[in-house]
């Protein structure tokens, strides 16, 4: 047990000591390229707004050392505290002994109380950090309902899908984690359709893309790439931030593509045929399949691993909780499995960035030149105040994108 919890407690100081120690290394990067613009960076932004993407990258990581300590200490009291076996007999405690409806409310309690110490950190960086550096959109109270929303949501679909989940276990038997992780899975992919159609509009607005050149354009883009979207729609981040960002959602016919309205207010048409023919690429690279099947894999790893700790008879005795208990080995996982999946970051973000490559050299084709790819990075690098001078190991380790300096270098390769 002491041992158990000992290397649980090693792995927390090790991941938090990886963290500061990359970001301090991007910091002192920052600094050391801050009073003149490398080579690649002076075309990208001139000397004022490269300046103030100096200030803002310094004083995110700066905030984030804040945030990265007090996540980890708040993480250690709750797991060596001894408040989550409390909770547990509390909640458990009031349906019967194999009641799956109040283990499943126990984990969500739980998770809930678990984010509320950071919802200061939350206000500041909104109303304090990005205010400061013109980002933030958002008023006092669009925060609180969005919050109080999600919180609702949290229970409305989290609850009878853990509900579900662990009727499961005491159905199943043995194999339960390979139809729990169906279960889990299948509702993913639903989500992945039903999300734009559902969630999304409880939080922003979507309008259709008024008729015009840039539609046009789109359409006409999507044509010539054979990529047939469902709905090409607006939403208004603006609301929110500043930043801004494009995707597009859903798989088979369900695609649909969703542009932001501050990327339309800051982009040519051009320059979001070029966004938007990346976007395509990923999809017809074969990208996004790739992708589920991918977390697919990892997810019914996770579930395997759940089974495997539940039943080890060290595991959650170890935290304070009956033995072969599957409801808080559900919730340990939930909050100790970064602490191992964190080391592999790199890995993923290596295959994010080779796809990066691939679907810009998909626009690159598509429009016919680099030009307006390189013209809307370029925006959005400015408008978005990106680092451009990142230390080597931390873009290796967290971008899941390529820096612009690289994405620049590869698009004008032949
Ligand atoms: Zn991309």
């Amino acid at each position: 047990m002491v041992l158990v919890l000992s290397c649980v407690a090693a792995l927390m100081v090790l991941r938090l000591v990886a963290e500061l120690v990359l970001a301090a290394l991007n910091r002192a990067e920052v600094r050391r390229n801050a009073a003149v613009r490398p080579p690649g960076v002076a075309a990208i932004m001139d000397e004022a707004t490269y300046g103030k993407a100096v200030a803002y990258t310094l004083e995110k990581s700066r905030f984030g050392v804040v945030t990265g300590i007090f996540d980890t200490l708040v993480l250690a009291l709750v797991v060596f505290g001894g408040v989550l076996p409390m909770l547990y007999s509390q909640v458990a405690g009031w349906g019967g002994p194999e009641s799956a409806w109040s283990r499943a409310l126990f984990i969500l309690i739980a998770g809930v109380l678990i984010s509320i110490p950071s919802l200061p950190f939350e206000w500041w960086e909104q109303f304090r950090l990005e205010q400061k550096f013109g980002f933030n959109k958002s008023t006092a109270g669009l925060w609180l309902s969005d919050k109080v929303k999600g919180l609702l949501l949290t229970f409305a679909i989290g609850f009878p899908l853990l509900w579900a989940l662990l009727a499961l276990v005491n159905l199943a038997g043995g194999n339960w984690w390979i139809w729990g992780f169906a279960l889990i899975f299948g509702f993913q992919l639903l989500m992945l359709i039903l999300y734009p159609k559902l969630i999304l509009p409880l939080f922003n607005k979507l309008t259709p893309l008024p008729a015009g050149d840039l539609r046009d354009r789109l359409m006409a883009l999507g044509d010539r790439t054979g990529f047939k979207a469902q709905a090409i729609e607006v939403i208004d981040g603006s609301k929110r931030s500043g930043h801004s960002n494009a995707y597009f959602t859903g798989f088979g016919r369900f695609r649909r593509i969703v542009l932001f309205d501050t990327l339309i207010a800051q982009l040519s048409p051009e320059e979001l045929e070029a966004v938007l023919a990346h976007e395509i690429g990923h999809y017809r690279r074969g990208h996004i399949p790739k992708m589920i099947a991918m977390s697919a894999l990892l997810m019914f790893g996770g579930f395997a691993a759940i089974a495997w700790l539940a039943r080890s008879p060290w595991f959650t005795p170890s935290f304070g909780f009956p033995p072969g208990e599957i409801a808080p080995a559900f919730l340990l996982f939930g909050l100790l499995s970064g602490l191992v999946t964190f080391w592999f970051t790199p890995l993923g973000n290596l295959l994010s960035r080779k796809y990066e490559y691939e679907a810009d050299a998909f626009a690159r084709e598509a429009m016919g030149g680099a030009g307006p790819m390189v013209g809307a990075l370029r925006k959005l690098a400015q408008k978005n105040l990106t680092n451009l001078t990142p230390h080597r190991w931390f873009s290796g380790f967290y971008y899941s994108h390529p820096t612009l300096v690289e994405r620049e270098a590869a698009l004008a390769k032949a």
